[in-house]
């Protein structure tokens, strides 16, 4: 097995790790409720509201580290950019690196940050003008080559 494949497959096992942690406290709850009715039936309001305030709190500093740490962008590696999973606009990787979200703007061999003015270029853009310019002076080449004849 290669190593990207076996690096795929620990990813996806890891995500889906991620995804059965918050589960498994409530699928044990459920499993023993029989045995959890008579605790429960003992809790006072006061510390049903502290149990309460306390799974609030626990929420939060979740969504917060979630919004901290944006999974929806991923790293793009043959450019260099951080890219959006849900919109494909690209982020500047210099001002990612400060916690700035710049979008970049899409120019012709690639992008550039309107706030750092830092360029990234596109390995596919780049090819593809090479080979037009390489098309462009081969045919200059031969219609020059046919004057002279
Ligand atoms: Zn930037």
């Amino acid at each position: 097995m290669s190593e990207t494949i076996k690096t795929k497959l620990s990813e996806y096992a890891l995500k889906i790790v991620v995804l059965i942690f918050p589960i498994a406290p409530l699928t044990i709850a459920l499993w023993f409720q029989g045995s959890l009715i008579p605790f429960i039936g003992q809790i006072t309001d006061l510390v049903l509201l502290r149990i309460l305030t306390a799974l609030l709190l626990v929420i939060a500093a979740l969504i917060s580290y979630i919004i901290y740490i944006r999974p929806w962008l991923s790293w793009h590696e043959p450019t260099g950019t951080w890219l959006s999973l849900f919109s494909s606009i690209r982020y500047c990787a210099k001002c990612h690196a400060d916690n700035k979200q710049v979008p970049l703007k899409n120019e012709i061999t690639g992008w550039r940050c309107m706030v750092c003015a830092r360029f990234y270029s596109d390995p596919i853009r780049v090819a593809q003008k090479k080979m037009e310019e390489e098309k462009t002076t081969s045919k200059r080449r031969t219609s020059k080559y046919l004057e002279r004849i």
